[in-house]
């Protein structure tokens, strides 16, 4: 647990719509009037509490649309006027923080570019000094915890108690199903570290298509997250920006219906057998514990050996044989080759370190 940030839960950040599941939703981005308020007034009454409308854009290409600017400011204060909900936009730089309190934006949100960039993060905390508005961080694009955590403890350090962070996947080289891979160890590790902070799932960013937002919406919230940042545009092929990810407030409507909402520890249910099955995980755990010290005993006897005869720690044949066999085996039982695989390499990992020590000891 990080000791010196202090953040408030969200039961207590005195809001009255903002409560557990928080849902924030509207379009990647303000493109007209028309488009802005239309999408409020038809997500209204979907059980959304906080809409959203990014209003300066940070694009990786430049001669793209780069938002509409401050004029968009004004069509949030409509928003507002006519349907109560209230209004969040991202900020990225100290004048965008000015103009967005100047119009009186509810909610602001630090973009996964921002929070990967100390400098900007400590301008936009100091401009935030003396203010008490909520602030969502999303992740860094790169999946490092410290460098989200740094963000979040900067916001804090600047007087922000109501801070909540939003998980929108990490960019990634790999091939993969999803526009930014979620890495849901990173949020969990960050949960973990500030257990008060908020926790809400993008899945709009994470998926990078409509087919994937019901889904992951759905594992966020069985992973006991507090909520979901979607992003709805009235004619999604047609947007300015994220096309292939926005969905129609109808639609979004029928994925909210659609959704399980759990509780961690439902009142009125027995804990017991629970309790007795993680008795018995945990005596496996302290097994598998046992059986890894006494493998590295083995490896730290052939590390002998090899000092003795002069041989190189890696032995590359040996090591494909081993993993190709270990994932056959692990077929027979019912384990994935990603979890073969991810144990397996740990293992090794460790036990060539431990060789290379012996090798220079
Ligand atoms: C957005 O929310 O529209 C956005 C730009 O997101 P991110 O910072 O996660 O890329
Ligand atoms: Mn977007």
């Amino acid at each position: 647990m990080e000791q010196h940030i202090e953040i408030k839960k969200l039961e207590d950040w005195g809001i009255n719509s903002i409560e557990k599941p928080l849902f924030i939703s509207g379009p990647c981005s303000a493109e007209t009037e028309e488009q802005v308020v239309n999408t409020a007034k038809e997500l209204k009454d979907t059980g959304v509490q906080v809409y959203r409308a990014g209003i300066w854009k940070p694009r990786t290409r430049a001669n793209t649309f780069e938002g509409v600017g401050s004029e968009g400011l004004e069509w949030l204060k409509i928003v507002k006027q006519e349907t109560g909900l209230l209004t969040s936009t991202e900020v990225a730089q100290v004048k965008h923080v000015y103009e967005a309190l100047k119009a009186g934006v509810d909610i602001i949100w630090i973009g996964a570019r921002t929070s990967a960039n100390p400098f900007a993060m400590q301008e936009i905390a100091d401009s935030l000094r003396g203010v008490n508005i909520p602030v969502f961080v999303k992740n860094p694009i790169n999946p490092d915890v410290e460098l989200w955590i740094g963000a979040i403890e900067r916001l804090n350090q600047a007087g922000i108690d109501k801070i909540g962070a939003i998980h929108r996947g990490f960019s990634t080289y790999e091939q993969s199903l999803f526009r930014n891979i979620p890495k849901w160890q990173i949020p969990i590790e960050l949960k973990r570290r500030l257990p008060n902070l908020p926790l809400i799932c993008d899945p709009s960013h994470i998926g990078g298509r409509r087919s994937l937002i019901q889904s992951l919406s759905q594992k966020a919230l069985d992973l006991n997250f507090d909520g979901l940042m979607v992003e709805v545009h009235p004619d999604p092929d047609c947007a300015w920006s994220d096309a292939k990810q926005q969905i129609t407030p109808g639609a979004f409507h029928e994925i909210l219906k659609s959704l399980v909402f759990r509780q961690a520890k439902p009142e009125n249910v027995s804990m017991e057998e629970i309790e007795d099955l993680r008795y018995k995980i945990d005596l496996y755990d302290q097994e598998l514990i046992k059986l890894i010290g006494k493998r590295m005993e083995e490896v730290e006897a052939i590390g002998r050996y090899k000092k003795e005869n002069n041989m190189t720690v890696l032995q590359s044949k040996r090591w494909d044989h081993l993993l190709e066999k270990n994932i056959k085996n692990g077929e027979a039982a019912q384990l994935s080759s990603d979890i073969i695989g991810a144990v397996f390499k740990a293992i090794h990992q460790e036990s060539i370190n431990k060789q290379t020590q012996i090798l220079n000891g």
